[in-house]
């Protein structure tokens, strides 16, 4: 269990939360599953319950879709004007404002991560997209058309496109930032007028099921958000394949997402895919090293490095190798590492034990193909999950360390020599999420920003995601962007409409 001093600090909002199974929401109503099932939700710092969730299956996600798609073809949801929705969607805002420290808690206690770290990023930036995407409803407009139609020359023809939403949305979100990328979900499917069905990770279900009593008191109509804890290949595999479900929005592995691709093939659903990355972060020759070491360190090891654009493999020049290597051991091995809920611990554990275990094996096949370990590279304690920040030195292209997301705080350091290749190298990846250039020389900025195959390149910074910053993949990083007016596009369809006089 969770220990019970970690609990006796916690806002009683919160513990009251905790202290009884949570249920699932289904057309504005908590409701255990089906199955009557549940699943433990564990303390990634203790390895131990901290409670039960009630687990969904098929038969909950077609209750969850009926409802869904109720509220979309007869609700009051489609129907109500612009400013009204923007109304409700400004009131769940609000009310995640007010209710920020137990959101912060929740995803303290449930992913592990730094409770102020979570109180000012994830959960600010959640309500601040809320708050962005609430702008749009009134702001959704199509075109008018300047039509010719050559084959009727003495008609007159009015066109114009209307945008209408595209219906009931799946939505599948990872472990890693849980508020954020519900909010993130919720936040553009609530803009566009969809109605939705989120599947949160089995690992993290707590946030989105608060969210979800937020989403009651906000006086959204029922059926519009529906929220389905449980596991991917029962649950999420079921919204997936569902023949009332018209959209697949996920976040989540690249090889998950390949799955459900093809699951949805058979319903022709449009789908939008954020996954995985293994982003490169450039130090050009001119860089500025105390901007640059500091900024490469935190661009892997903030939140773990369980972040999808982390900056994983570390490209120096030769020239600034040493230099380089000595300030990001010093800055690895500088950092607290403990808990999330003492917010001075800046290293916490990872989310579980199959996490765990799979960052240490990549650190185990680094060491083995050659790699210096020049910081970290052990467990630290005895229980709970957690790595000490590492750094592996010497590191090229053909190691698997290089190739394959470790999704935690490792970062691969590679040498380089000429400024020429360096776009070259960078884009050696199945993978094209996000990059860094470090650099103070602005030709340097116009010459390789093109070159980068990425959807976000950061220049001097790295990691830096904005609500109004379109965010997504390249290559096999995905396709459709979250945040931003582009998020927008994949959840609205475009009617032509010709009107002959
Ligand atoms: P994951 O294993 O792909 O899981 C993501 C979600 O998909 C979870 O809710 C999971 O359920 C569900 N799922 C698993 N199998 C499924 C199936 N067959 N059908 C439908 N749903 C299924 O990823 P993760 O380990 O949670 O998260 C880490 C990955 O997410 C990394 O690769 C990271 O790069 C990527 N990510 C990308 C972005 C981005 O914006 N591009 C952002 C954050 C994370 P369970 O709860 O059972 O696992
Ligand atoms: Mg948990």
């Amino acid at each position: 269990m969770t220990t019970a001093a970690q609990l006796e600090n916690l806002h009683h909002k919160t513990q009251d939360f905790i202290s009884s199974p949570r249920k699932m929401l289904v057309n504005g109503q908590w409701t255990t599953s089906a199955s009557g099932k549940t699943f433990d939700t564990l303390d990634p710092s203790t390895g131990g319950v901290i409670v039960q969730v009630a687990e969904g299956d098929k038969e909950d996600i077609d209750r969850a879709v009926s409802a869904a798609r109720a509220a979309f073809e007869d609700g009051p949801w489609p129907s109500m004007n612009p400013t009204a929705r923007e109304r409700c969607m400004h009131k769940l805002a609000d009310l995640m404002e007010e209710n920020a420290d137990i959101l912060a808690e929740l995803e303290a206690l449930d992913n592990g991560k730094n409770v102020a770290i979570a109180r000012a990023v994830d959960i600010q930036v959640a309500i601040d997209y809320i708050r962005y995407m609430a702008g749009w409803p009134t702001k959704i407009m199509g075109n008018i058309l300047p039509l010719s139609v050559p084959y009727a020359p003495d008609a007159k023809f009015l066109g114009y496109t209307l945008k209408e939403p595209v219906g009931v949305v799946g939505q599948i979100i990872p472990w890693n930032f849980p508020t954020l990328m519900c909010a993130w979900k919720l936040g553009v499917a609530l803009a566009s007028g969809c109605t939705t069905v989120l599947k949160p990770a089995e690992e993290t279900p707590l946030t989105a099921l608060y969210i979800g009593e937020l989403v009651c008191q906000a006086g959204f109509p029922d059926g519009v958000v529906n929220i389905i804890p449980g596991y991917g290949h029962t649950a999420g595999a079921a919204l997936t394949t569902h023949k009332q479900v018209d959209k697949i929005a996920f976040t989540g592995s690249t090889e998950v997402g390949k799955i459900i691709v093809k699951a949805a093939a058979d319903t022709m659903k449009n789908v939008s895919m954020e996954l995985g990355g293994k982003s490169p972060a450039i130090i050009l020759p001119d860089a500025d090293l105390d901007i640059a070491i500091p900024g490469a360190a935190s661009a892997i090891f903030f939140n773990q490095g369980q972040v999808c654009c982390a900056g994983s493999r570390l490209f120096v020049p030769d020239s600034l190798y040493d230099q380089v290597i000595e300030g990001l051991a010093e800055a690895a091995n500088a950092m607290k590492i403990g808990p999330g809920l003492n917010p001075d611990n800046m290293v916490n554990p990872l989310v579980s034990q199959i996490q765990y275990d799979r960052v240490m094996g990549y650190i185990d096949s680094g060491r083995a193909e050659g790699a210096d370990i020049v910081a970290g590279g052990k467990r630290r304690g005895d229980k709970g999950y957690f790595i000490e920040p590492t750094i592996l030195g010497n590191t090229n292209r053909d190691m698997k360390v290089v190739r394959e997301e470790i999704f935690g705080p490792v970062v691969c350091v590679q040498r380089y020599n000429d400024v020429d290749d360096i776009a070259k190298l960078a884009n050696d990846t199945i993978y094209g999420l996000g990059a860094s250039i470090w650099t103070k020389d602005v030709s340097n900025i116009i010459n390789i920003v093109p070159k980068i195959r990425a959807g976000t390149v950061w220049v001097n910074c790295h990691n830096i995601l904005d609500v109004a910053m379109p965010f997504g993949g390249y290559k096999q990083s995905g396709f459709g962007k979250d945040m931003g007016k582009e998020a927008l596009d994949s959840y609205l369809e475009t009617k032509s409409v010709c009107i002959m006089a």
